[in-house]
């Protein structure tokens, strides 16, 4: 990102959220760009390409949680940090926004402080690595410079989360991390996040990982948390 200002892109149809929005965002130095609607919204991602997303999960026409579904299926924007704004406080529908793909979320009324940190914080997680680090355990690789990772020669397609994941667990193998512990390393902000979070995260990262039955590299250690490891 250099010296160039991050650009937000804000999905959202109600206008007094989106000068909440957009007047906190440029506060804190961000550019924004404002789209009413998913189909608007997908135009202007494929114009130019947004450093981050905030997206409301009711929006006209299209939910902002089927318009994430739509940018995790796309190679170009699979990598596109996404944030969902919901009303519903409801653990479940809080599951099935990162289910569908996104990185985070904040629930609605929400300070406009916590969600510029948020921002602040997926940016910062976003940015890949400046060394041409290459981690790998079993046959699993991972090559920062490229932002790529390969199981036995192949492509891994992951979101930004799963990445910073899997970053973690390649950089201990072995060794078994806490749902809490996780939360800290790779979500690096103080947010009450539920733990289950990681369970949805870890649940994708095996879903990329373990294509055609490949062995299970994350163990589950019951009543203690995930370790890359192998049996
Ligand atoms: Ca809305």
């Amino acid at each position: 990102m250099g010296a160039a200002k991050a650009r937000i892109l804000v999905v959202e149809d109600e206008p007094a959220l989106v000068e909440l929005l957009t007047y906190n965002l440029e506060r804190a130095g961000y550019e924004t760009a404002v789209a009413r609607d998913g189909e608007e919204a997908e135009l202007m991602i494929a114009e130019n390409k947004p450093d981050l997303v905030v997206l409301d999960w009711m929006l006209p026409y299209v939910s902002g949680m089927e318009i994430c579904r739509r940018l995790r299926a796309r190679a170009a924007t699979r990598q596109l940090p996404i944030i969902i704004l919901t009303a519903r406080g409801e653990e479940t529908d809080r599951v099935r926004g990162l289910e569908a793909g996104a990185d985070d979320y904040v629930v609605k009324p929400f300070s406009p402080r916590e969600l510029v940190a948020r921002v602040s914080a997926i940016l910062r997680r976003a940015q890949p690595g400046s060394d041409d680090e290459i981690l790998s355990f079993d046959d699993v690789q991972m090559d920062m410079a490229a932002h790529r990772v390969t199981r036995d020669g192949r492509p891994v397609a992951l979101g930004p989360t799963e990445f910073r994941l899997l970053h973690h667990f390649l950089s201990n193998p072995g060794r078994v991390f806490s749902r809490e512990q996780l939360l800290n390393s790779v979500w690096g902000y103080d947010a009450a996040i539920e733990p289950r979070t990681v369970d949805v995260h870890i649940r994708r990262l095996r879903k990329a990982l373990n294509t055609d039955g490949q062995a299970d590299l994350i163990r589950t250690v019951r009543a203690a948390g995930y370790a890359l490891d192998v049996e």
